[in-house]
């Protein structure tokens, strides 16, 4: 009736305003967070075929002193919003560079960086300032950017990306196949990665589609010379099915779930995850 109709209005609009205050105070918290130095990044390996540590993608945790974990799902789009994402960026880079430079020389480690990076700050130089304070070496980082990156591709942000290369940096084109016009970017624009969306990885290998659009993805990736990596394998028959269509690496919870720093590095000391 027209009066339930009202109170379900009502009620919707109360859970509205809850949730609109719930991200008000996260993001007030978030603005002191890092000083409070209350992030910290957690490393998830990415293995070759035959399971062995090619290197890690950096992921960063924020640990709220009220609320535990929250998802970087959560926070990264308010930290973007809010600004907070220009300073955290940089903490995120540094610390993932630091802590990549106590592994074997052959261990690399992937950072994600937010658009908002790109526009608001002078990455290069911020890319450069790490790996000389780490000492790191500029082939064992990995930059993930994600397609939205390209919405404005600007020619400042094509010199950017530009710079980077120069700096002998790896590019690796995250969540593949969520954006559009994937396609024209793998062609302009030289990646040396994709990284293919779990959403695709998630239905094989019945899933006639998708089986259909990774192999796709993979087959032209690889004539263009690029490295395939398939993001959130967590059963066996989807690694099995990811190998026979020449996925050249694999990430997800069959090999492990996203660990601390020690944890990483103690990771690098086996022979394979499997
Ligand atoms: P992403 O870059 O696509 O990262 C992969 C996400 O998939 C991570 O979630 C990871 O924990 C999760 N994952 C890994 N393996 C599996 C699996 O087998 N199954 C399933 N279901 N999930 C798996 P997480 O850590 O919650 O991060 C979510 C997103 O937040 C990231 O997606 C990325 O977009 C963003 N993010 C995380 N760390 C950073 C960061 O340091 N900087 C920026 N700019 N963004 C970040
Ligand atoms: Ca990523
Ligand atoms: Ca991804
Ligand atoms: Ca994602």
């Amino acid at each position: 009736t027209k009066g339930e109709g009202r109170n379900g209005y009502r009620f919707y609009e109360a859970e509205m305003d809850e949730r609109i205050e719930a991200r008000r105070a996260l993001s007030t918290d978030l603005w002191g967070a890092l000083d409070r130095n209350e992030f910290l990044l957690h490393f998830q390996p990415i293995v070759t075929k035959d399971a062995r540590i090619r290197g890690f993608e950096a992921l960063v945790r924020w640990k709220h002193p009220k609320r535990d974990f929250v998802s970087p799902a959560e926070f990264i789009p308010l930290a973007e919003e809010t600004g907070v994402i220009i300073p955290l960026g940089e903490w995120i880079l540094r610390q993932a560079c630091a802590t990549a430079a106590g592994w074997p020389s052959d261990v690399s480690v992937a950072v994600n960086l937010s658009p908002i990076q790109f526009r608001h700050s002078d990455l290069p130089l911020l890319v450069r300032s790490a790996l000389e304070e780490s000492g790191l070496a500029p082939s064992r980082l990995e930059l993930e950017i994600t397609e939205s990156v390209f919405l404005e591709a600007t020619p400042a942000i094509k010199a950017a990306l530009a710079k980077l290369r120069e700096l002998g940096v790896r590019l690796s084109l995250d969540d593949f196949g969520t954006g559009y016009s994937s396609l024209s970017y793998l062609r302009r624009l030289a990646f040396d990665k994709i990284k293919i969306d779990q959403s695709f990885v998630r239905d094989l290998p019945h899933e006639q589609g998708s089986a259909a659009i990774v192999r796709a993805i993979i087959d032209l990736a690889t004539s263009l010379n690029m490295t395939v990596v398939a993001e959130g394998v967590e059963t066996e028959a989807q690694r099995r099915c990811l190998l026979s269509l020449g996925c050249h690496e694999l990430q997800g919870y069959l090999f492990s779930r996203p660990v601390p720093a020690e944890e990483a590095g103690s990771l690098t000391n086996r022979q394979g995850l499997r």
